[in-house]
């Protein structure tokens, strides 16, 4: 089937902003460095942006830093940030078809998955938190201490909040970040990944325009360990909201004690999806498949770890081979694609590091298990059968679309196989039982538990992980935790 031509958009249109927001200027870099963007789907550089230094985080954070302390965003009444965040989610929605189009280039994904998917995910992330602005409230707490007190808590912005995001989804996971931070008062400076670092400068760019004030949101692309790594380190930033690997979390909790910033992680997870025999095996098969060849399975959440009851193991593994080997792997602007290309050579050279790896331990690909032509960076979705579960592909995160089976005999065999691993970000399981789910979902040590469904995300949702999968949680009002300090207030009354 080919979609309307007019859908899609010229790729090769210019970009509009490629360098720096720092204090709601658009500027080079201190040091005039750039680096390359690519298309993925190509392996072409499309564009140049600046590159931050350790000089212009500095900037950002003094700019953030004079925004917060005095500029007009906190003492903005509740009720006027909530009416701007509303209108940057509204101008999210009205550049739908812009952004979406410059995250395909950047990011690879389907254009019009990036454009009615990611853009609205975004969008709706300001909505919710719009509505949060003015429903940040404190407590009225009855104490015992002798004497007549009136106590009362205060919920504060944190300050200065370093946001810190990767390539798979990255428009939608800086939103999951900026949205709480502003509604919750914080000015931020916001890295997106140096894979994909358009959508982030088009969400600044919008944020100015909605009427969120100079400062309130910089925006400096650049690199890990130079841009990220300064703005983790600066002792004037209160806290580092980080998503992104495990061993990166790590580095950021050592950059963050010198001023004890707060930190929060969303990091890496190698989630079970559970399929019981009495399930729709149907809808199982299809929302399994969905679970982690969805975004090219560089999903942190993806259900990259398959346990199939055996009675239903070899029509579970079939149906999910042919659904796999049906998909269209292709360039995110051809609208028949369904999944785009990994985000780049060196992902690349990591995921086919796996996939060697899944046939050296002897692994049998039922469908998949290699690099599809040689220009872009596309992947066969894959799925591994006949896997133990000391393998290394069975145990460590691959982020692609690569999915492994095991097969079960018991409940409770299953539930700690699946709880077996550092990780602990989501869950699945499908079966029409509604006290095996509810007892299943009990056992699951993360974050995320989804019963015949998958990869349902809401605003409205907490997110994050157990054990290595993080700390903290995005989203729904819990995020509102992490972007806010308490404090306390005792007043001795009467004389
Ligand atoms: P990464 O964790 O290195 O990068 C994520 C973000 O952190 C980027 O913005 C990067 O610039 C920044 N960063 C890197 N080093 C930093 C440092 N020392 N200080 C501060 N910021 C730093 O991830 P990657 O190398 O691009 O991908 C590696 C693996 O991470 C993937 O294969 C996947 O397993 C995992 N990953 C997970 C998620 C997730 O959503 N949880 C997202 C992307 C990658
Ligand atoms: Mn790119």
């Amino acid at each position: 089937m080919t979609a309307p031509s007019i859908l899609i958009p010229d790729p090769a249109k210019a970009i509009s902003r490629t360098r720096l927001l720092i204090g709601g200027e658009w500027v080079d870099a201190a040091d005039g460095k750039e680096f390359d963007v690519y298309n993925p789907s190509t392996g072409d550089v499309f564009c140049q942006v600046s590159e931050a230094g350790p000089e212009d985080i500095d900037r950002a954070v003094r700019a953030a830093r004079e925004a917060f302390d005095n500029g007009p965003w906190r003492r903005m009444s509740p009720l006027d940030r909530s009416k701007a965040l509303w209108r940057l989610g509204d101008l999210l929605v009205a550049n739908a078809e812009e952004i979406g189009r410059v995250e395909t280039l950047d990011q690879g994904k389907p254009y019009l998955m990036a454009r009615d998917g990611d853009v609205p995910s975004a969008a709706n992330l300001f909505y919710y938190m719009s509505g949060w602005a003015t429903k940040i409230e404190g407590e009225v707490i009855p104490i015992s201490a002798p004497g007549d007190y009136h106590v009362y808590t205060r919920r504060e912005a944190v300050g200065v909040v370093g946001c810190i995001v990767p390539w798979n989804f990255p428009l939608v996971i800086a939103a999951w970040k900026v949205a709480p931070a502003l509604a919750a008062g914080n000015t931020v400076i916001l890295k997106p990944a140096e894979q994909t670092p358009l959508s982030a400068l088009m969400l600044g760019e919008l944020a100015l325009e909605a009427g969120i004030p100079p400062g309130v949101l910089n925006v400096v692309p650049g690199f890990g360990a130079r841009a990220g790594q300064a703005l983790t380190e600066h002792g004037d930033v209160d806290k580092v909201s980080f998503t992104g690997s495990t061993a990166t979390g790590r580095r950021i909790l050592d950059a963050a004690k010198g001023n004890l910033k707060k930190v929060s992680l969303e990091l890496g997870g190698k989630s079970a999806n559970i399929i019981l025999p009495d399930a729709d095996i149907d809808a199982a098969i299809q929302g399994s498949a969905a679970g982690i060849f969805f975004n090219a399975g560089q999903a942190c959440a993806a259900g990259s770890r398959l346990y199939v009851h055996e009675d239903v193991y070899d029509q579970v593994v079939e149906g999910i081979a042919a659904v796999a080997a049906g998909i269209k792997v292709g360039d995110g602007f051809d609208p028949t694609s369904e999944i785009g290309p990994l985000v780049s050579s060196q992902h690349l050279d990591r995921v086919s590091g796996y996939l060697q790896s899944g046939f050296d331990e002897g692994a049998r690909a039922v469908t998949g298990g290699a690099r599809i032509g040689d220009r872009g960076y596309f992947v066969a979705p894959t799925l591994f059968a006949d896997v133990t579960p000391t393998q290394k592909i069975v145990r460590e995160e691959i982020f692609g679309p690569v999915v492994v089976a095991l097969k079960f005999k018991e409940l409770d065999q299953v539930i700690a196989a699946a709880n077996d691993t550092r990780y602990g970000l989501a869950g699945g399981i499908w079966t029409r039982d509604v006290s095996k789910a509810h007892q299943l979902a009990a056992q699951f040590q993360s974050g995320t538990v989804w019963v015949n469904c998958y990869q349902v995300f809401d605003a409205a949702m907490p997110f994050g992980g157990y054990k290595e999968s993080g700390w903290g949680r995005e989203m729904g009002h819990e995020v509102l935790h992490d972007f806010t300090e308490v404090k306390t207030v005792c007043v001795k009354l009467g004389g």
